[in-house]
């Protein structure tokens, strides 16, 4: 099985969406490898974003969508042929600001489709203005002196929405992050993972994350939504990776 294209990679060197791409490959081969899937039956949807030059990369079935608008052909390709796994790459310019509202209905369906959303907190490929994961205070083109908002919190809107399986990981950690999206993959319905992915040239937060990284503990309860949001709330400032949320309800796709 041949996933690599022969299209040269322009992501600025070093850019951490290249581990994603490695994971992503490797979680599709291992999936292939034993049997789960064909290759055929995998589609990959970008939206407009560093995160989507993946789709470059990837020798399988894409589809390149507009600015804020990977899920909707997303939640149309799985509703059309539901024996596809659909794999929906954004960004957090791309899915919490531009394209916010797709992303809470399609959690409140219950798509069947994976969605991982490469969070870098900055518009990178327009050279880092704010978005609505950036940190207070944080300076881009758009703000000189420093956004005034407070962030969201992308994994307590998807609980809130209804999301049936919420996860996040960091892009440094392949393996894991290859698990996570093999995770998502065997859940049925919508799967939403947050991908921590450090903008290396725009907003470089990879010391920060070193320091402040934690996995969620072996006794989560992972069925129980209270738990999640437990999780979430912390006071000392750690980030939390793992699955915090999974439960199982029809999914729109058996719905219609
Ligand atoms: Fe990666 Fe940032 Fe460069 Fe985009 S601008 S390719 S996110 S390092």
């Amino acid at each position: 099985m041949q996933l690599s294209t022969t299209e040269k990679i322009t992501w600025c060197p070093g850019c951490p969406n290249n581990a994603i791409l490695v994971a992503f490959r490797k979680a599709i081969t291992e999936l292939v490898a034993a049997e789960v899937l064909k290759e055929e039956q995998v589609v990959a949807v970008a939206g407009i974003g560093c995160h989507a030059k993946i789709l470059d990369y990837l020798n399988m079935n894409t589809f390149n969508s507009l600015h804020g608008r990977a899920i909707p052909p997303a939640v149309g390709i799985k509703a059309a042929n539901p024996d596809l796994s659909v794999f929906v790459f954004s960004g957090d310019g791309d899915s919490y600001s531009e394209g916010f509202n797709h992303l809470v209905h399609a959690a409140q369906r219950n798509d069947d489709i994976n969605v991982f959303i490469h969070d870098n907190q900055v518009f990178a490929l327009t050279t880092g203005q704010s978005t609505p994961t950036s940190p207070k205070g944080h300076k881009g083109g758009s703000r000189p002196s420093g956004s005034i908002e407070n962030p969201i919190d992308p994994l307590k809107l998807m609980l809130t929405a209804g999301a049936t399986f919420v996860a996040r990981t960091y892009s440094g950690e392949i393996e894991k992050t290859k698990e996570i999206m093999k995770a998502a993959h065997a859940h049925k319905g919508f799967s939403f993972v947050e991908i921590i992915q450090p903008c290396i040239t725009f907003f470089d937060t990879r010391d920060f994350y070193k320091e402040h990284l934690v996995d969620l503990p072996g006794t989560h309860a992972v069925t129980d939504l209270d738990a999640a949001f437990a999780a979430l709330r912390r006071d000392d400032g750690k980030v939390p990776v793992g699955i915090f949320y999974r439960t199982e309800t029809p999914t729109y796709e058996e719905q219609i």
